[in-house]
């Protein structure tokens, strides 16, 4: 290990009950989209703390961070990101609190031997990654233009580099129809509930001729007042994924040829409405990816078997690695039976292993920043990988 990594590490070494401390503090203080309030002003203060640049408030988003530690020459420009958002009703059932915890712990042990180091270290504070698109809204502010490279660590029940994230659209179906007695004039009304149903259906039997990978799923999110009443409003909420962003494109088309289809069936008027959040598919660069499973590798972490066909979510992550070389690393936390956004995933991301994990994905993150920053080589291959691949 070069002196300048061993020096970062002995780094987060020196600050584990700081960052222990953030973690368990953020999982205690669960927090939804946009509303990270505590979780971003306590990053925040730690950055600053060690002589950071911070601007809270970026890209419009209250709780989004930019954080440039002041030692800024010439060279490549590494951003380590940190997302802190939890979900409703399970809290940290996604690890968040750990990944924020990684996150600056790199970015403060990058800090800690940045003087020896050419370019620019970036810390971003990426919030509501659950349906948000953060860092969606992020890549359009243009705050990554002149990165070369994002990374980020997720915690999971596997270790892997590039588990497969699918593009992802959000679909609101809506149809008006025509309230009537449902017994007493059944004849004069329009059944919204009914056009909901037959997407479904429709949508059932498509679901047999859709590519691997692909996913459309949905819940129902209005249908109905009362039985004695024919629904005049109905409505569903989709989610639309699949491996490439355009595929998923062409689903969403076919969804929308569903719903058109219940419409003209039941006469109900059908309103089509793209909401919440896109995400596009995660292009991990592998040049980066390895240097990442290199440090890995060193600090005691292998790679796990790559599981069959698991792990097929989505992350905002995904917008980042279209337009800068990325990564977005997992590793294991618990027993690979433990699902993600489950009870037990949020018990192991406040577990003693968890802890651990957040430990050395802040060490592996601060050693492949500091592989970037000090090698024009590596630069020079994610490049090339990144520009070969558009
Ligand atoms: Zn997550």
């Amino acid at each position: 290990m070069s002196d300048l990594k061993k020096r970062a590490s002995a780094h987060v070494d020196e600050i584990v009950a700081q960052l222990i401390g953030v973690s368990s503090e953020i999982y205690a203080h669960p927090e939804l989209k946009f509303e990270e309030v505590f979780a971003a002003r306590l990053l925040a203060d730690k950055l600053r703390a060690a002589g950071f640049d911070v601007e809270v408030g970026s890209a419009g988003m209250e709780t989004a961070i930019s954080a440039v530690h002041p030692a800024v020459s010439d060279g490549p420009t590494v951003a380590i990101l940190g997302e802190y958002d939890a979900l409703p009703e399970i809290g940290h059932a996604c690890g968040h609190n750990l990944i924020a915890a990684a996150g600056l712990g790199a970015a403060l042990a990058v800090g800690a031997v940045k003087d020896s180091l050419p370019g620019k270290l970036i810390f971003f504070g990426t919030p509501g990654e659950e349906g948000g698109g953060g860092k969606v809204k992020m890549v359009e502010a243009g705050l990554f233009e002149g990165v070369d490279a994002a990374m980020m660590f997720h915690p999971s029940s596997d270790t892997v580099l590039d588990r497969t994230s699918l593009a992802i659209t959000e679909v609101e179906i809506e149809f008006a129809g025509k309230p009537a007695h449902a017994s007493g004039s059944p004849e004069k009304g329009i059944n919204a509930l009914d056009a909901v149903i037959q997407t479904f259906n429709g949508l059932n039997a498509l679901r047999q001729h859709i590519k691997d990978g692909a996913r459309i799923h949905g819940i129902i999110t209005d249908g109905g007042a009362k039985p004695n009443i024919v629904p005049e409003h109905a409505a569903a909420l989709f989610y639309v994924r699949a491996l490439q962003n355009e595929y998923r494109d062409e689903l969403l088309e076919k969804l929308r040829a569903c719903a058109q289809g219940a419409a003209l069936a039941t006469g109900a008027t059908l309103a089509f409405n793209i909401v919440g959040h896109s995400y596009k598919a995660m292009r991990p660069n592998h040049a980066l990816g390895d240097a990442f499973v290199s440090n890995l590798a060193t600090l005691g972490e292998p790679l796990d078997p790559p599981p069959p066909g698991s792990g097929m979510g989505s992350t905002d992550m995904g917008d980042v690695s279209q337009a800068v070389p990325s990564i977005h690393a997992y590793i294991r936390i618990c027993d690979r039976d433990i699902a993600g956004h489950s009870r037990e995933f949020a018990q192991a991301s406040i577990s003693e292993r968890g802890q651990d994990v957040m430990l050395t994905a802040a060490k592996a993150l601060a050693m492949t920043a500091i592989d970037v920053l000090a090698s024009p080589d590596l630069v020079v291959r994610m490049h090339e990988e990144f520009e070969s691949a558009n």
